[in-house]
């Protein structure tokens, strides 16, 4: 396999099938890598088209009932690729929206394209994991896959499920100059004017092409965030000029709100880590900060991915814990909790709790919240309900419905954490048993919050 100067760790092929050498394309099966720029997965594609002499076709395959997704995250998604398309169209390259289950709709496609072989993107989680091994089983052309979404590809970092930031920090960070260089754009060598090709779907504009689809409207657009490279390069930018300096200290001020906010574009792929990493190291923010943000965006991200990928039964299940969390919570399953609520008191934010009422109001409204105040959500939820089980359905239900960024590696980890995972033991106390515990008195010492809730009040359902 020719690796047309993408490292070639990023690289694997997913069946042995035969190239087709008299075929007419070469197609990018875009699907986690929702951006027309820093996309190795798109200039590997495009590259080996021009190697091969044939144009290059980009696809995208949307199925109305994608697990857990919402209206709010259509848009954002929606939005993201009718830049895609449109940058796309500037390089000449056509993209189609295919519609239907996604394997056998690409497979389709490629077959009646007669495309010489499929590139891909990568993602992690089971289901998206289970539609790219359907496609290489389906697929009669090769289906070769190509790590676009993190810096350090996650079986380089390391081969085995690491334990805690601590064990793999060091593995990550000294791959990522290897890998955090930019991924140039190549010129299309070849037009595909001259092949038949169809869109299931019209993207006249993200409304209208809303308009086509049958997907749940339950939960509304976010108005904060608006999806696609262009606001995620905007983001980045004011991040860089105003609040990265600061932000190792800043970061846990739920009340600053002072972060990046890119995570739902990490999430859609709307931008690449490594643009966002080089970006950050070559700013003028002191060391402190920049290494702080570092250790967020590398880090802690790409560990969530080396848990989802190496615990692909479990990742969302309590099962995934280490042992001292699980017999902790084994030997407190009893204890009174000292109030509960269901899961629809929960929704609807009707605790006893003003602080936490307000945080789930912000995620209801502006599918948001700061690190800290995911915690103190979170950590609430394992105190109001009565088994451990439920709180963590209940709270991964929430988060995954409400944040823009949610449905992510890092959603899963970073719920089952609330829970011990990459954690350590702490003192022993009531219902949390050695969990790590947030307290209402700790979050009042942290921040304002009156000023919150003033801000959360104004915000409009
Ligand atoms: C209970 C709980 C649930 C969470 N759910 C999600 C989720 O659904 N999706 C999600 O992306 N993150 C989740 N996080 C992690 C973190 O809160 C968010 O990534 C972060 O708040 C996003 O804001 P930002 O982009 O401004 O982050 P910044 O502080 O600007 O950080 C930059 C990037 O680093 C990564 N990052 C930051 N903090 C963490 C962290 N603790 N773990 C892993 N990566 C991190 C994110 O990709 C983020 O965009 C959750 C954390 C907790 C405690």
């Amino acid at each position: 396999m020719k690796s047309f100067s993408i490292a070639p760790e990023r690289l694997k092929q997913l069946n042995d099938r035969p190239l087709r050498e008299d075929g007419t394309c070469l197609v990018y099966w875009m699907q986690e890598s929702m951006r027309a720029y820093e996309n190795p997965a798109l200039e590997y594609a495009v590259r080996w088209a021009n190697d091969l002499g044939k144009p290059c076709v980009v696809a995208f395959t949307l199925i109305d009932d994608f697990p857990e997704a919402n209206l709010r995250h259509y848009r954002f998604l929606l939005e993201g690729l009718k830049e895609v398309a449109d940058r796309l169209a500037e390089r000449d390259i056509p993209l189609c929206m295919l519609h239907g289950p996604r394997s056998e709709r690409i497979t389709r496609f490629a077959k009646d394209q007669d495309a010489c072989a499929v590139v891909t993107d990568r993602a992690y989680l089971r289901h998206e994991r289970k539609w790219r091994s359907e496609a290489a089983d389906q697929l009669e052309v090769p289906l070769v896959q190509v790590e676009s979404n993190v810096v350090v590809p996650v079986e380089t970092a390391s081969n085995k499920r690491e334990y805690a930031a601590r064990t793999i920090r060091k593995k990550i960070m000294q791959r990522v100059d290897d890998f955090s260089g930019e991924t140039t754009e190549t010129t299309p060598g070849q037009d595909a004017k001259a092949l038949e090709l169809e869109s299931d779907l019209d993207f006249g504009s993200v409304d209208e092409l809303l308009d086509q689809l049958k997907i749940d409207r339950s939960v509304p657009v976010s108005p904060d965030f608006t999806g696609g490279t262009a606001e995620a390069r905007r983001r980045l930018t004011a991040f860089l000029r105003s609040d990265l300096e600061g932000y190792g200290d800043g970061r846990l001020d739920p009340a600053d709100d002072a972060t990046s906010h890119l995570s739902p574009y990490l999430h859609f792929g709307h931008i690449s880590p490594c643009e966002i990493l080089r970006k950050v190291r070559n700013s003028s923010a002191p060391q402190s900060d920049r290494e702080a943000y570092v250790e967020e965006l590398v880090v802690r991200r790409e560990l969530a991915h080396n848990f989802v990928y190496y615990t692909p039964d479990d990742y969302d299940s309590l099962n995934a814990l280490p042992d001292w969390a699980k017999e902790t919570m084994e030997k407190h399953a009893d204890d009174p909790r000292p109030n509960h609520f269901t899961r629809e008191q929960l929704e609807k934010g009707e605790t006893d709790d003003e602080a936490w009422n307000a945080s789930m109001k912000e995620m209801r409204e502006r599918g948001f919240l700061p690190n800290y105040l995911r915690m103190y959500w979170g950590k609430q939820i394992i105190r109001w309900t009565n088994t451990y089980d439920y709180a963590h359905k209940t709270t991964l239900y929430l988060n995954n419905k409400y944040f823009m960024d949610g449905r992510d590696a890092n959603s899963f980890t970073n719920v089952l954490w609330l829970f011990g995972l990459h954690d350590r033991a702490w003192t022993e106390r009531e219902v949390f048993g050695k969990l790590r515990m947030l307290s209402k008195g700790g979050l009042e010492r942290k921040f304002d919050v009156e000023a919150y809730l003033k801000r959360v009040s104004e915000l409009d359902e």
